[in-house]
């Protein structure tokens, strides 16, 4: 049987989505692509935007009309099941809090299947428990070349714009012996590059250790030529002990960071808990312990309360720190925030406005950065062949194809060589 799992929303999402399909290659069944036929669809869902809720529906309406049963899960699945299901009569929703049980689906699938159950009433029938938010263990990654290991869950904070911590709920993290052990597990298995995800992955702290500390116990346990990425910064709880360890060689360098606004006032109006001096102190720091790190960030154009001065102060702030990619995002009220009817909104169309300027400025920003790593020296990651040249990613987040690659090399292996100019990759002679 073919299965497509199909992912919208963030990197941990990525992560959840890898560990089912893992659990589905383990009992026998094939997984394929979102434009491939298959009998099951599983769709993971995001509700940060109103426009990947919107994708969302699109694709469930699509899959429904190919295979037999769409399981939909995710944040948006949490937030509004009676719409999903509104969409056909074969799909069926997972809450958020029992998606990990769809790891144990593939079973359960199987053994109806032998006993000639449909393929919808098996799922239908499928009785999903709460379980840890940290069964997700993947050892195969059927969509990345890379591998994903999720350590955090929730956010403890409230910013005004947020669905996702009301999704999610509170902060939670794995224990750092057991961020340790998988680690080094995904290691051994081969993968040269693992990426640490979480809904806020800063607010790691268990017992008082901070991302930065569970990060310093684990890298010296891992060999040098292993790299790690962390999905994404949260600015609020990047301290001393997390510059450190970004410090160490095997940290790509290559760090995001959802900023949002660079203006203290907006900052404060949509209850994000850091100042702008904060930022200036982050980049400041990961400029030092880097040679000209990719870092890019998540900016929201007109939240509430933003007037003029302040989207200048935030476009003059990205300007000057010479971010490599700007992610620019205009404000949407979402249903259950307490911006959602926020007085003080700001005009659509000087939203877009503002939208656009920050688009204009991440593309220079963008060239400039790129034009700056030409002839530096670099690494990449081999991620997929076509009509017989490579093309991957370097550990600053550069999307490249690759010339001279040696003719044993492999999808996910690290290379070492140089940017020749933009989007080649030249591989050093060994
Ligand atoms: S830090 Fe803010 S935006 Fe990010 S998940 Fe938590 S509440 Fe949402």
């Amino acid at each position: 049987m073919k299965v497509c799992v199909y992912t919208l929303g963030c990197r941990l999402n990525q992560c959840e989505s890898e560990a089912i399909c893992d659990s589905f290659l383990k009992e026998g069944y094939e997984i394929v692509k979102e434009n491939d036929e298959a009998s099951l669809y599983i769709v993971n869902t995001c509700t940060v935007t109103s426009k990947a809720e919107q994708k969302a529906r699109r694709m469930i309406r699509i899959f429904s009309k190919k295979g037999e049963a769409v399981v939909v899960t995710g944040c948006y699945a949490q937030m509004n099941e009676k719409e999903i299901k509104s969409l056909s009569d074969n799909i069926i929703c997972i809450p958020l809090v029992k998606k990990a049980s769809l790891l144990d689906l593939a079973k359960h699938i199987k053994t109806s299947l032998v006993a000639n159950i449909s393929l919808f009433d098996s799922v239908s029938s499928f009785a999903e428990v709460e379980t840890s938010p940290f069964s997700y263990n993947a050892q195969s990654f059927s969509y990345h070349s890379r591998a994903y290991l999720k350590i955090q869950e929730g956010c403890d904070n409230e910013c005004a714009y947020c669905r996702v911590h009301i999704a999610r709920g509170k902060s939670q993290f794995l224990d750092p012996n057991e961020v340790i052990a998988r680690a080094l597990e995904l290691e051994r298995s081969g993968f040269r590059e693992i990426v640490l995800t979480g809904v806020n992955l800063t607010m790691y702290d268990h017992e008082g250790e901070g991302l930065g500390g569970v990060l310093l116990r684990l890298l010296p346990k891992l060999s040098l030529n292993t790299r790690l990425r962390l999905s994404s910064m949260e600015p609020d709880h990047i301290d001393e002990k997390l510059i450190e360890a970004c410090s160490d060689v095997r940290m790509h360098p290559h760090f995001h960071i959802p900023l949002q606004s660079a203006s203290d006032k907006v900052l404060k109006r949509v209850n994000r808990k850091y100042s702008a001096s904060h930022l200036e102190w982050v980049i400041s720091n990961l400029r030092a312990v880097k040679d000209d790190p990719f870092i890019a960030c998540d900016v929201i154009t007109g939240l509430p309360g933003e007037e003029e001065e302040d989207f200048e102060i935030t476009r003059r702030f990205l300007e000057e720190k010479q971010f490599a990619a700007l992610h620019v995002f205009p404000f949407s009220p979402r249903p259950d925030t307490p911006l959602m009817n926020a007085k003080d909104r700001v005009e659509e169309r000087v939203r877009d406005e503002r939208a656009l300027i920050l688009r204009e400025l991440s593309n220079k920003l963008s060239d400039a950065y790129i034009t700056r790593q030409i002839g530096k020296k670099s690494e990449v990651l081999l991620e997929s062949r076509k009509n017989g040249a490579f093309y991957g990613t370097t550990g600053n987040y550069l999307k490249v194809k690759i010339d001279s690659v040696p003719l044993n090399a492999q999808r996910g292996e690290i290379l070492k060589g140089h940017i020749e100019k933009k989007g080649v990759f030249i591989v050093d002679e060994s």
